[in-house]
């Protein structure tokens, strides 16, 4: 008997619908009014620019003299004068030798690790590195190995069993759960004994860490170093869209050539370069924002472990604080929304340690007012411990 076809050949998604809720894993959209009252400590809008009126406005001019859209790939019509202005002061700024803009950071990921990596060469991947780069070594046919989170001895001993491999060593820059610093310097040194490569993701270290929020990689003076290549987004502490890669300018040229996710996508549109580069500017103008944006983090992490939370000492901007039970961190960040806050939250299995977390974002523009606002918030729905 041949097999009743299905009325509808994503009937299978229901299923996959019903076990979603059984495990309580249901994500839901849920679009944000454009005035919300809701005081916010869940974007990754470190710098508070996204709003500052010099950078919508740069935006919109953008938008007005080069398009609301970039029109085509980087390479036929989607390279405006302003990505090239764009890429110069990236560069500039982080200390590297050039700099190419992608259309999303995901993206920049996925051009680093597919064009920098090879069938048969090797990849070391960091165990809490972000979706993107996990992304990237799948799709990059590179043999792959994933090694325990923040641990260059590790990534030492696996360089070590493969002498002469062909080698990349990927990591975040800042975790994004916990807020924790990679160990740059053991990584390098770990890469330089064995001629591997280093890609750092500095999403959430530019703009924040280094001086003058020159990222990660210029804290621990890596930056423009031989070997090493930096990824970054545009829509952190920029406040933009966008992605970008940074390093020697022949793997840059390397990747005009041979990344896909800059050949064959459609360029940044330019009101995101425009916003991107002002911000950029504006940063150079104001280099305190970054302190402001740590600073605010520190006072955050010590008020609510002083009243008793558990929380990770934060390395950048990141406040990552445990909760008892998934359902408890759940239920926090809910009672935090209800209470004009919004957190974010992180519960298994998105964190392998099984540790269920509300996460916090500190914001350069918060005032003490607001910080005071946001704790006594946080402290009056904590969960019973
Ligand atoms: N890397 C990290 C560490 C990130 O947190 C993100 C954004 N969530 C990305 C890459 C992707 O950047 P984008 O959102 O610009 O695609």
């Amino acid at each position: 008997m041949p097999q009743a076809l299905p009325q509808d050949p994503f009937e299978w998604t229901a299923d996959a619908a019903r076990l979603r809720a059984e495990a309580g894993l249901v994500r839901t959209v849920r679009p944000r009014p454009s005035g919300a009252a809701v005081l916010d400590l869940a974007s990754n809008d470190y710098l508070g620019l996204t709003r500052r009126p010099e950078i919508t406005e740069a935006a919109a001019e953008a938008a007005r003299r080069w398009g609301a859209g970039a029109t085509g790939s980087r390479l036929v019509t989607g390279s405006t004068e302003l990505h090239a202005e764009l890429e110069r002061e990236l560069a500039e700024f982080c200390g590297f030798e050039a700099a190419l803009v992608f259309s999303s950071g995901y993206a920049a990921n996925l051009a680093a690790l597919t064009a920098l990596s090879a069938h048969g060469s090797l990849t070391v991947s960091d165990a809490g590195n972000h979706a993107s780069i996990v992304d990237g070594c799948r799709l990059s046919r590179a043999e792959t190995a994933v090694v325990p989170h923040a641990d260059p001895e590790a990534v030492r001993k696996t360089l070590e069993a493969h002498p002469g491999r062909r080698a990349l060593v990927v990591t975040d820059s800042v975790f994004s759960v916990d807020g924790d610093a990679a160990p740059l310097t053991g990584l390098a040194e770990a890469c330089r004994t064995h001629g591997a490569a280093l890609m750092v993701d500095d999403a959430h270290g530019f703009g924040v860490l280094g001086d003058g929020g020159r990222g990660a990689l210029h804290a621990a003076r890596l930056e423009g170093a031989t070997g090493v290549v930096a990824t970054l987004t545009l829509s952190k502490s920029l406040g933009s869209q966008g992605g970008a890669v940074l390093g020697p300018a022949r793997v840059i040229d390397h990747l005009v050539n041979a990344a896909r996710t800059f050949i064959f996508d459609t360029g940044l549109a330019p009101a995101a370069v425009g916003a991107a580069l002002a911000s950029l500017r504006l940063l150079r103008r104001e280099p305190a924002l970054a302190e402001r944006a740590r600073t605010v983090a520190t006072t955050l992490y010590e008020r609510l472990t002083g009243a008793g939370l558990t929380a990770a000492r934060p390395d950048a901007a990141v406040v990552s604080v445990q909760a008892p039970s998934p359902e408890s961190a759940v239920r926090w960040a809910a009672d935090c929304r209800a209470a004009g806050l919004a957190v974010g939250c992180f519960r298994p299995p998105s964190v392998p340690d099984g540790i269920s977390r509300i996460r916090l974002t500190a914001r350069a523009d918060l005032t003490e007012q607001q910080i005071q606002a946001a704790l006594g918030t946080i402290l009056r729905t904590a969960p019973p411990r």
